[in-house]
């Protein structure tokens, strides 16, 4: 039985296909291709390092562009549901229709298939980014932390392998532990007290052949006393200089 579209009379066609009684261009005509649930998205961002909150997670970014882009491709979908008879609803694109800051508009290209035919629908958000402090910020705002080791240039999966064993063996280690901070080319670890990060320095630079590189760098008075903040930096010995 051919099935024809109850709003323009239309035939069901491969090009404009009829569902549930309606073609693909006037559920497009109609805005009921897709359901825009929430035109409007607030998110966190840092304020400091640029860093925004997808979810639990904060992603570093260089700022707005790299943020919206995070928030696009993970956030915006949850704010859309796919109209009657439409699969595989994704999203293929977007851009920006004011200039990245802290309101933009955003225009999302989503596509999706109505009845075997494949479209492509735009829709505009607006993005909010919340001006916060993430935690790693606030962690080194406050200060409390007397060490950092600072590993660069080392393959991820060994280094990680490494650490787990370690801190698995060692709990006064992971008391010792403030944070742990993924950062390009590496990894950030805060402790409490310098001999921590020496003892990890240590067992990292055996286990994985690393040069050792000490800093310090004063850090105001505490009970009287000069603080000076330890800095270690770890490297492969070839990468040294
Ligand atoms: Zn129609
Ligand atoms: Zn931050």
């Amino acid at each position: 039985m051919t099935r024809f579209c109850i709003y323009c009379g239309a035939e069901d066609t491969p090009d404009n296909p009829v569902v549930e009684g309606v073609c693909l261009r006037c559920r497009i005509k109609r805005g009921e291709i897709i359901e825009q649930v929430k035109r409007e998205i607030r998110v966190d961002f840092c304020k400091v390092c640029g860093a925004v909150r997808i979810g639990y997670k904060w992603i570093d970014t260089n700022g707005f562009n790299e943020a919206l882009h995070h928030i696009v491709y993970n956030q915006l979908k949850e704010l859309v549901k796919p109209g009657i008879g439409v699969d595989d609803l994704r999203i293929d694109g977007y851009e920006l229709v004011t200039s990245a800051s802290w309101r933009t508009v955003v225009r999302v290209y989503f596509r999706g298939i109505y009845g075997g035919k494949e479209f492509v629908y735009p829709l505009d958000f607006i993005v909010y980014l919340n001006p916060t402090k993430c935690p790693r910020c606030k962690m080194i705002e406050s200060g409390e932390f007397e060490a950092v080791v600072q590993i660069r240039d080392v393959h991820v999966k060994d280094l990680e392998k490494a650490l787990e064993k370690i801190f698995s063996r060692d709990k006064r280690l992971r008391q010792d532990l403030v944070d742990y901070i993924e950062v390009k080319n590496g990894i950030d670890i805060y402790f409490y007290n310098h001999g921590a990060a020496r003892k990890l320095s240590r067992k990292l630079s055996n286990m994985l052949g690393l040069v050792i590189k000490e800093n310090y760098e004063v850090a105001g008075m505490r009970s009287g006393k000069q603080r000076a903040r330890l800095y270690v930096s770890l490297k492969p010995s070839n990468l040294s200089h």
